[in-house]
């Protein structure tokens, strides 16, 4: 056994932010943790959202002896319903954590044939030649942990998202003395969170929000509007519990947010008192002075509630003069645009919007570098591998180890599908394994590749050119002109001159018979439109014989 590799490989998660995965191999056996997913950027058109390549493990799949996921995010347990279909391994989480999951399985219909299982922080679990034990962390939404890993090869620290909150919302710190006592063993490599590696100092309590929002509430004048995240329930306890001082009543908008906080109200993870909360319905008939809504879409994205706000094109409910619209997150980044684009449309509607520029309505779940100094303190691991983050992420708090004095080589800086080997308690880099990405567009996975990503970015660029041709079916010359059609592309000058150009173009090859080829032709096209125009519309050309 002892001369056997302990193999950790990142499949999602480190070069990105979103869509963690991370696989832990011992001999035969495999330790998943956290199956996430990753919003897509502006340019990848069509794409709903990305999960991580997971081909490395559908051949591998007898060996997985469980799935644990660390917290309720989407970016670490949004992939679970796709990895289940290849995968049948068990899950292991904390109440929340399941109870998230379990709602994400039930809207796909797969619930009957997952194995959840619950565990506490606090707890062990043995999967293989994995022991895992739990330690709580705080984030922005409760009950996540971090992982102690006891594998032949050695003791590893997974931290998960966290942050080192004195005061969080649902009173629980960090658990500080585990760490202590995980580090007392004598750790072999730290896995930790770099999300917010470019920040100085201390990350704020959650403490700080209810202020602000205390004083959102005492200056409003009509409704007010939250948008978060609906995995975000310690934001839900801090809009009802300012709700409460200032009587209003609270109210839940969208199927995610209402089924969210049911479960975590069931759980005891929310604590909002009945007479507190009513419906979306109730609360849009009452007087706007009186109500909270809380909904989903802080990131921009257009289907969302507050994206349909912002053009007016929800069904329940509009923007009204008055209403005061809180968005309570951070953009993720490549968001940023879009994020900013709804909150101007707010404005034009005639809302108030309040964001983070503005007020502190949002903290960050993710520690900033004097926490992960303390981390690395408390830990004391041999070897260092940052993950969560994009690689200026990783690379700082690869720095930031090196400053509390890892040695140089003892940290790894790597990106998806990098495989890293521990052996005799030295580490080193193994192979690369493909570690890229999977659109899901809509219910399709993965058969959207790059290539068509590519084309719809052209085609939104530059439009398209459709060729008409009808032939003579025996001589094979055309028997009318040329038929062109355009779609957004655009040709300012002489725009009929280069359609009747073309129209010349496309008869001249052939009856010259070089275009006999569809696709000769349209490339022929192709570069005749580039060279006129210095843009790359798509061209297709159709082709009839009568
Ligand atoms: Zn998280
Ligand atoms: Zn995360």
């Amino acid at each position: 056994m002892k001369d056997k590799k302990l193999r950790i490989i990142p499949l999602g998660g480190l070069g990105e932010v979103g869509k963690n995965m991370m696989v832990y191999e011992y001999g035969e056996n495999i330790l998943i943790v956290d199956t996430g997913l990753m919003f897509p950027e502006n340019d990848m058109l069509g794409i709903d959202y990305i999960i991580p390549d997971f081909q490395y493990l559908v051949d591998k799949s007898q060996w997985v002896r469980g799935i644990v996921i660390t917290h309720g995010h989407e970016d670490h347990t949004g992939a679970i319903a796709h990895v289940l279909e290849q995968i049948n391994a068990p899950i292991y989480a904390t109440p929340l954590t399941r109870g998230l999951v379990e709602l994400k399985l039930s809207r796909g219909g797969q619930l009957g044939k997952a194995q959840l299982n619950t565990v506490q922080a606090g707890s062990s679990i043995q999967l293989g030649p994995f022991q895992v034990e739990l330690f709580h962390v705080c984030h922005s939404i409760p009950d996540g942990v971090g992982l102690g890993i006891t594998t032949p090869a050695g003791l590893v620290v997974h931290s998960g998202d966290y942050k080192f909150d004195h005061t969080p919302v649902d009173g629980w710190p960090t658990d500080y003395a585990k760490l202590a006592e995980l580090a007392g063993r004598g750790v072999l490599a730290l896995l930790a969170d770099s999300t917010n590696a470019d920040r100085p100092g201390w990350t704020p309590s959650e403490k700080v929000l209810d202020a602000a929002f205390r004083d959102v509430f005492r200056n409003a004048q009509g409704r007010i509007i939250v948008a978060s995240f609906a995995s975000l329930i310690s934001r839900m306890q801090q809009v009802g519990n300012a709700a409460e001082q200032f009587g209003r009543k609270m109210a839940f908008a969208g199927a995610s947010m209402v089924e969210n906080a049911k479960m975590a109200r069931n759980l005891g993870y929310l604590d909002l008192p009945e007479e507190l909360l009513v419906s979306a319905d109730q609360a849009l008939k009452m007087n706007p002075k009186e109500v909270v809504l809380m909904c989903t879409g802080t990131q921009g994205e257009p289907t969302s509630i507050m994206g349909r706000l912002s053009t007016g094109s929800n069904r329940q409910f509009d923007i009204v003069p008055g209403d005061t619209v809180v968005l309570s997150s951070h953009p993720i980044p490549g968001n940023e645009e879009s994020v900013y684009r709804t909150i101007n449309r707010l404005f034009r509607r005639g809302a108030k919007v309040i964001y983070e520029n503005i007020a502190p309505v949002h903290v960050s779940g993710h520690a900033s570098q004097e926490e992960m100094k303390l981390l690395l303190h408390l830990v004391k691991p041999k070897y260092f591998i940052p993950i969560h983050g994009e690689l200026r992420h990783l690379h700082q708090h690869a720095d930031i180890a090196r400053q509390i004095g890892i040695p140089e080589d003892h940290v790894s800086v790597i990106e998806n599908g990098q495989v890293v080997e521990f052996q005799n308690s030295e580490m080193r880099l193994g192979e690369r394994i493909p570690g890229g990405y999977v659109f899901v567009d809509g219910t399709r996975v993965g058969e959207v590749g790059r290539s068509v990503v590519r084309e719809r970015e052209a085609l939104a660029r530059d439009g398209f050119v459709l060729v008409n041709l009808t032939l003579d079916r025996d001589t094979c010359n055309l028997r009318e002109e040329p038929e062109i059609i355009t779609r957004g592309f655009i040709y300012t000058r002489n725009g009929d001159d280069l359609l009747d150009a073309t129209r010349k173009l496309v008869k001249e090859t052939i009856m010259s018979g070089d275009g006999g080829l569809q696709q000769d032709l349209e490339q022929t096209v192709k570069s005749f439109l580039y060279d006129r125009t210095k843009r790359r519309p798509m061209v297709f050309v159709t082709l009839s014989r009568t």
